[in-house]
């Protein structure tokens, strides 16, 4: 089977600034993108927030990323990812394409808008249509606009959006939103914001961009107008993770759970960009989690084939295991390196807490003296001493 050091699913900004990141760290690296490279860069007709760039096109963006990542030497591979596979050590990625072995894996396959799914919106999205306040505000300062739906997002954003706009209808299909208290009070109390209650969008009108929007009141059926020249859509957000719902550890929306160097409960297997459980989905936050997630695979991938060489490789080993995250243990590997040094012996010392998985895979608790001849554990010492580790060493 084809193996590779890193495979990263999804070539959005995350995924690609992963790829620039993992070359750069010496990675072999694998790009996976079901679609077109950019991601959803591709649905944004300008770009206002890329630092450096005052003014860029989502595609140009998307473009840059991917000739930048190719100048790099990494590969991008059009295949779209079924499954991710935990098979012992190795991670086998499954595809339509045939299937992957890695050491470490980046999950970056973004998110998914939930659309309203009436006439004229698909065609509008870049065109008045948005999904995204804080991309597209600024580009209605002292127009009037609609925000449609009733959660907390819809409100805030609503209210966000009085920053730019003159006068923000919040449309809602119910007679109360399902926003917290706070927000709800804010928005109402909030003179720009107009309440458009029991309403649904039936259709986005305009000659190319949007300059008018049709509602429908669903109690009672009467149907009208509002002039706006943009509609920001809040009905929801998913991640775009089917393919890995059981695989880590995710909120129950699906959104996956990392620690800061991105990686999720899995070790080795990392997350970056929309698809994460975060506050504030972006280009420019997908970027720092994917830089953050292939320095993380790079420090992973570094540490197993170096554990592999120095632990399992050769003829007869004597390690030290510890846990890093215990002072005393930490104190005693000084004192294990010393006693090592007069006696003459070689030990290799081992943060069991940083390297769980060997751990666990050699039965070890630290701390102990292990001594392992062609990989297998021949004899454990626990030791709780320097006195112990001089007695141990012999
Ligand atoms: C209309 C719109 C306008 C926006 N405007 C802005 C803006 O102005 N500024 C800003 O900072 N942000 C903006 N955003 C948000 C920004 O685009 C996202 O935050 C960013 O693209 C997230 O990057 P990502 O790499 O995490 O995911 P994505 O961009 O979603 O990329 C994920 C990639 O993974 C691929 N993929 C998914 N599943 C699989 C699979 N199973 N196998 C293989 N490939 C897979 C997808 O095809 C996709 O290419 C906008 C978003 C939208 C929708």
């Amino acid at each position: 089977m084809e193996q590779r050091e890193l495979v990263i699913v999804g070539a959005g900004p995350a995924g690609m600034t992963a790829a620039i990141y993992g070359r750069r760290a010496g990675l072999d690296v694998l790009l996976l993108e079901r679609g077109l490279t950019g991601g959803q860069v591709n649905l944004t007709e300008e770009i206002e927030n890329w630092p450096g760039a005052p003014r860029v096109s989502g595609a140009d963006l998307g473009n840059a990323f991917r000739d930048h990542a190719l100048s790099l030497e990494a590969e991008i591979r059009v295949a779209e990812v079924k499954k991710v596979e935990l098979r012992g050590e190795v991670k086998a990625i499954v595809t339509d394409k045939g299937e992957v072995e890695a050491e470490a894996v980046i999950l970056a396959m973004g998110a998914v808008y939930r659309s309203l799914g009436c006439v004229g919106e698909e065609e509008r999205v870049g065109r008045g249509v948005s999904y995204c306040a804080v991309c597209d505000g600024p580009l209605y300062e002292g127009e009037e606009i609609a925000v449609v739906g009733g959660g907390n997002s819809a409100v805030e954003e609503a209210v966000y959006l009085t920053g730019f706009a003159s006068k923000v209808y919040l449309v809602h299909r119910r007679d109360e939103f399902r926003a917290d208290r706070a927000a709800v009070s804010r928005a109402l109390s909030n003179p720009k914001i107009v309440p458009v209650w029991d309403s649904v969008v039936e259709k986005i009108d305009g000659d190319g961009v949007v300059e008018k929007i049709l509602i429908k009141n669903v109690k009672t059926g009467k149907l009208s107008s509002l002039p706006v020249t943009g509609v920001f859509i809040f009905v929801g957000q998913a991640p775009a993770n089917g393919a890995f719902k059981d695989l880590v550890k995710a909120t129950e929306e699906g959104w996956v759970l990392t620690d800061e160097n991105m990686e999720t409960s899995v070790e080795g297997i990392f997350a970056a960009g929309d698809a994460r459980f975060k506050r504030l989905r972006q280009i420019v936050t997908a970027a720092a989690d994917g830089a953050a997630a292939a320095m993380g695979a790079s420090a992973y991938i570094k540490e197993q084939l170096h554990l592999r060489s120095a632990l399992l490789e050769p003829e007869s080993v004597t390690a030290f295991f510890y846990s890093g995250a215990d002072a005393d243990q930490a104190r005693l590997t000084d004192e294990a390196e010393k006693i090592a040094r007069e006696k003459g012996r070689d030990l290799l010392i081992i943060d069991g807490y940083k390297n769980a998985r060997m751990t666990r895979k050699l039965g070890v608790s630290p701390p102990s003296v292990i001594e392992l001849r062609k990989g297998a554990v021949v004899r454990a010492t626990p030791v709780a001493s320097a006195a112990d580790v001089a007695k141990t060493l012999g």
